[in-house]
């Protein structure tokens, strides 16, 4: 066993991963230390959505953009499942296809209207029954969230050459020293903190003093249903308009949250918008909520679960709504950064906080970190 190494990862998420690939892509030597026997938290909980869609047009679209290239490459390697899925967000209420074809007249994203037959055509899962149109986005993908970490982390090791220790609880970082519970030592020339959500054992004086906060998220899963495309796009819901920052400019975005906030209260009160994906396996990852620090219990809320399936049932269609899995994960999110990147000692970067959008910017995040780090642009 290697000791010494050019770069430390601590933590193996989709943003530690995301560091260990773009470390080992300049020819770097690489451990990754993970203190659990595989990743466990935000990155196998998700959606699996790359989601391009819900960036704001400019630094912050073209940084998702780049991560799905990077994406793409993994699928060209042969180590993940990665769908060209693209996404409808679907209208059934006047507001919402307001929204979006003011949002399509902007032509900031790659994106189009389609109408109800259109997009009948494009997806079993819309449901019918009101439905006005929806806005076709041809950027997302789709992986499997619950393996995805897994297999680039297998590729990593047996290709790459990256080491990784698993069961590794780092407690401590000293001077190029990263000391685990049990008395292994490592040593880098610089390390990366990417401990995810877990805001109390390493640096704590930084992260907690952060700006960052903390989102609990419900999910379900359903029961496999008949696959009639397995392509098929992924799906959000007018309630999904008023969750991401890039809709906000459109002229009738305001009424639109005022009308839900008046309506229906209770949405508000627990940040749920409804979204829906379905994997190869037939089975349909749907969610979500959104409760926030002193609000975060270790007990999922079973009023939240059955919000989530009635906003549902009002946008897609199943053939059978019996759920297989019920979960929910926890992400650090910095109110105005796409990323928290702080450098805690002389080359030693606590790099957490991607909130929603981990899936869809580590890769581009860690990109442009190491971009900087190696002087590429100098
Ligand atoms: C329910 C849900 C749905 C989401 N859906 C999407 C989506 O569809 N698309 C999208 O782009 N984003 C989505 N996100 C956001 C995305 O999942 C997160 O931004 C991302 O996974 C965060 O990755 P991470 O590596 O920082 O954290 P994590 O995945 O939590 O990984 C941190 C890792 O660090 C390890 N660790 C922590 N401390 C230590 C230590 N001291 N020593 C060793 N190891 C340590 C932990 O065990 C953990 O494995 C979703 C998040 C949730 C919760």
């Amino acid at each position: 066993m290697k000791l010494h190494f050019d770069v430390a990862v601590i933590g193996g998420g989709i943003v530690g991963l995301a560091h260990a690939w773009m470390a080992k892509r300049r020819g770097l030597r690489v451990v990754v230390l993970e203190r659990s026997p595989a990743a466990e938290g935000a990155s196998v909980r998700n959606f699996g959505m790359i989601w391009p869609i819900g960036q704001p047009a400019g630094q912050l679209y073209e940084l998702a953009l780049k991560s799905r290239e990077f994406w793409l490459q993994l699928k060209t390697h042969g180590v993940l499942d990665v769908r060209t899925c693209g996404s409808i967000h679907l209208a059934h209420r006047e507001d919402e296809l307001a929204v979006l074809q003011e949002f399509c007249n902007h032509r900031s994203h790659q994106t189009k209207m389609l109408s109800a037959e259109e997009v009948l055509q494009r997806t079993h899962l819309a449901n019918p029954d009101g439905l006005l149109g929806g806005m076709l986005s041809i950027t997302e993908l789709r992986v499997d969230p619950r393996t995805a970490c897994q297999r680039l982390a297998s590729w990593l090791q047996s290709e790459e050459g990256v080491e990784f220790h698993y069961g590794a609880m780092v407690v401590a970082v000293d001077d190029k020293h990263v000391h685990a519970a049990d008395q292994r030592v490592w040593t880098a020339e610089r390390i990366i903190v990417c401990s995810g959500s877990d805001l109390k054992t390493l640096y704590p004086e930084i992260l907690q003093s952060s700006d960052l906060r903390l989102c609990k998220l419900q999910m379900l899963k359903s029961v496999a249903q008949p696959q009639r495309d397995s392509n098929t796009p992924h799906i959000a819901s007018g309630l999904t308009l008023r969750h991401y920052p890039s809709f906000q400019k459109c002229p009738s975005h305001a009424g639109l949250r005022r009308r839900i906030a008046e309506e229906t209260p209770e949405l508000d009160r627990y940040g749920i918008h409804v979204m829906a994906s379905q994997l190869s396996s037939g089975r349909v990852i749907l969610g979500d909520s959104h409760e926030y620090d002193d609000q975060i219990t270790p007990f999922d809320n079973m009023e939240i679960d059955g919000l989530i399936v009635r906003e549902l049932r009002k946008v897609i269609r199943l053939d059978d709504w019996r759920m297989a899995q019920r979960w929910h994960g926890v992400y650090a999110k910095h109110p105005r950064l796409p990323v928290l990147e702080v450098d805690a000692a002389d080359r030693t970067t606590v790099f957490t906080g991607t909130g929603g959008a981990g899936m869809t910017l580590s890769f581009a995040l860690a990109d442009r970190a190491w971009t900087r780090w190696t002087g590429e642009n100098a």
